[in-house]
């Protein structure tokens, strides 16, 4: 255990782990000691003669496995970030017994036994949440099943979990295997500062030139601008099938795998069960805001598709419109009717000020302020630590990495890696991950202006939680709640309050012209035919693969193309996420059945910025502080109950058709 960091305790005043001392080697060793203390902690609440109740078992419960996550998920952190071949090795081969250990845990019938013996009465309400959260998850895992019962929720638990690894790693070794190398005679259409990405890309993997690499940001960007319609095409394509070859036989097992586990339940398939407890309450009632944003989003895709048909025939397309083409036109008739264009807005929105405006409206919003630590490195160069306050009390560390690299996973995502809670006297430490391509200097298009808004609003839920107990901090909410305190922080980007502020020219410092700056916020509608109609496709694909009876002998490609047909979708509009590498869904189980929570989170965030818009003020200090209390209260408290007190009224539906301009 020489030298091994795991087996230290570090300046937990901070509490990052020091990331760049860690070795892929240190980690058996750390994981195998942190499941046997594991195990031990639990087997000690088993042996207590005593009457069960809060302080002899839901207490060390909260406070049991620390160690084991703080090492998994520095692990995961790893793996999601550096792309190193012994890591990605460790991370398949540990996946399963971590997943099997925590399912043999939630799973154990005695520990549920003991659980559901503890009296409520007296209990405020976290606790009694608490209680009902533990129980739920336990019956979930199977712990009120007979022996062979529990043995096979095990079983599937660990194939599940290998599998979900496989897939999500087949999707980031085809990110970072795939690129196009472009010459001088490619670039038509290329900004400069795009063009200064592409070389930078090239530079990074020691090639000369440009390079296009299957990054989400950098394939959108190429789509919009390049002029060549057959680099579009290869480009779209890669982007479309990427993983698609590798994945194919996973999504079958992986299907039939959890269809099981929710028959063995008493749930008739997957939906019934991921749905179960959680805020639309059931399939039924996710279906029916899905069917409607469908029917508004695809009836407005068609009147979209028909006006870029008419710009490519006056453009000499020859012929229909296909997926390739979309963005290119769409971008030409942006620029047409409002008069801007992605390349005249980016040189307003360098990294930096984007950093500046998403850490003020923070502060703002919730007097929090974020202090550069320099002193504590990360897992990488670009990963930046940041001490976060609240006045003088220190609320927790966050890191952010906001550069694509090879190896990195793609996407953008919020990871907790020390969950703040009273019963632990821990502080949070939470990162975000962006996959920004790096230029000289990096200007981010709107979209990624958005992303870093995002998911500072996910690292704001971990760093302004206010809990007593670990499970219910943070982001450990209801997974269609999870994204309303991310999604709602991204509207305060699109205002006039934070543009004039922060929005300056990167060369000169200059405010963001007021025609610009009003030009942007009214094409903030223009094309959400296309976007909705894409994503709310994924949502139904989604569905549809987990409602299936018997998906055992599924071929994921067929399916997919009889889905589309069925739903009528527009060829060139397609689905954002197709199956085969639809991480969300198969690189890990959290949003399987579970995508439509980002529409469903959508109601909240339009509703909710709503009230701001409409109090005449966007930082209304009533109405912030109101908002404050969602993020503190983590799990703690009902969702719906968190709303109605932040809004007076429950969400309505209409706000979110009106914030994409679809009435
Ligand atoms: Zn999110």
């Amino acid at each position: 255990m020489a030298d091994n960091p795991f087996f230290e305790t570090w300046d937990s005043a901070a509490g990052l782990p020091p990331f760049p001392r860690l070795r892929p080697e240190h980690f058996p060793p750390a994981l195998t000691a942190a499941l046997a203390a594991h195990k031990a902690e639990i087997a000690a609440i088993l042996a207590s003669r005593d009457p069960a109740d809060f302080a002899n078992t839901l207490e060390p419960l909260e406070r049991a496995g620390r160690q084991l996550s703080l090492v998994s998920r520095c692990l995961d952190t790893l793996a999601s970030n550096l792309g190193d071949p012994a890591i990605e090795a460790l991370e398949l081969e540990w996946s399963p017994v971590l997943a099997e250990h925590d399912a043999a845990i939630t799973g154990d019938s005695f520990l549920y036994a003991r659980l559901m013996a503890v009296p409520e009465d007296g209990r405020e309400e976290d606790q009694r949440r608490l209680l009902a959260q533990h129980r739920r998850q336990m019956r979930r895992a199977g712990a009120g099943l007979d022996a062979p019962g529990r043995a096979r929720m095990l079983a599937i638990a660990g194939e599940a979990s290998r599998l979900e690894t496989e897939f999500a790693q087949n999707v980031t070794r085809a990110e970072r295997d795939w690129t196009l190398s472009l010459s001088a005679t490619d670039l038509d259409g290329l900004s400069d500062d795009f063009r200064a990405a592409l070389q930078a890309a090239a530079d990074e993997r020691g090639e000369q030139g440009w390079l296009v690499t299957l990054s989400r940001s950098v394939m959108e960007q190429f789509l919009a601008q390049s002029t060549r319609r057959d680099l579009r095409q290869a480009v779209h394509q890669a982007w479309s099938v990427r993983a698609a070859e590798a994945n194919a036989p996973l999504v079958p097992r992986l299907l039939a795998l959890r269809a099981e586990r929710a028959r063995l339940l008493g749930f008739s398939n997957h939906a019934e069960y991921a749905l179960d407890g959680s805020m639309a309450g059931s399939p039924k009632a996710a279906m029916a805001l899905l069917e409607k944003l469908w029917e508004a989003g695809r009836a407005r895709a068609l009147v979209e598709e028909a006006d870029l048909q008419a710009l490519a025939d006056a453009d000499g397309l020859g012929g229909t419109i296909a997926a390739w083409d979309w963005a290119f036109y769409a971008e030409r008739l942006r620029q047409q009717r409002h008069g801007i264009d992605e390349a005249a807005l980016k040189p307003y929105l360098p990294l930096p000020r984007v950093l500046e405006a998403a850490f003020d409206t923070a502060h703002r919003l919730f007097g929090v302020t974020f202090v550069e630590r320099d002193d504590l490195p990360a897992w990488h160069v670009d990963a930046r630590s940041f001490e976060v306050k609240s006045g003088a009390e220190t609320l927790g560390l966050f890191v952010m990495d906001n550069y694509a690299r090879p190896g990195k996973r793609s996407g953008a995502w919020m990871s907790s890696l020390s969950d703040a809670a009273a019963l632990t006297g821990a502080r949070a430490v939470v990162t975000n991950d962006n996959n920004i391509a790096r230029g000289n200097p990096t200007l981010l298009s709107w979209d990624d202006a958005r992303t870093v808004f995002h998911e500072l609003g996910h690292a704001l839920h971990g760093l302004i939680s206010t809990v007593r107990y670990p499970s219910q901090s943070g982001t450990n909410v209801e997974h269609d709640f999870v994204e309303f305190p991310s999604q709602v922080l991204e509207n305060w980007l699109a205002t006039p309050a934070v543009l004039d502020r922060h929005a300056r020219h990167v060369e000169t410092g200059a405010p963001i012209p007021a025609a610009l700056r009003d030009a942007v916020l009214g094409a903030r509608t223009f094309n959400q035919g296309f976007f909705t109609t894409a994503l709310v496709g994924s949502a139904l694909l989604d569905m549809a693969l987990h409602s299936l009876d018997d998906p055992s002998t599924l071929d994921p490609a067929a399916f997919e193309a009889a889905f589309l047909a069925d739903r009528k979708m527009p060829e060139a509009v397609g689905l954002r996420h197709r199956t085969l590498h639809f991480s969300h869904l198969f690189g890990g189980s959290m949003y399987a059945a579970g995508y439509y929570a980002y529409l469903w989170a959508e109601v909240l965030d339009a509703d909710g910025f709503a009230a701001f818009e409409e109090s005449g003020d966007v930082f209304d200090p009533r109405l912030s502080q109101k908002l404050r209390e969602i993020y503190a209260a983590g799990g703690s408290r009902d969702p719906m109950a968190l709303y109605l007190d932040f809004r007076g009224r429950p969400p309505q539906e209409d706000a979110l058709l009106r914030a994409r301009g679809l009435i």
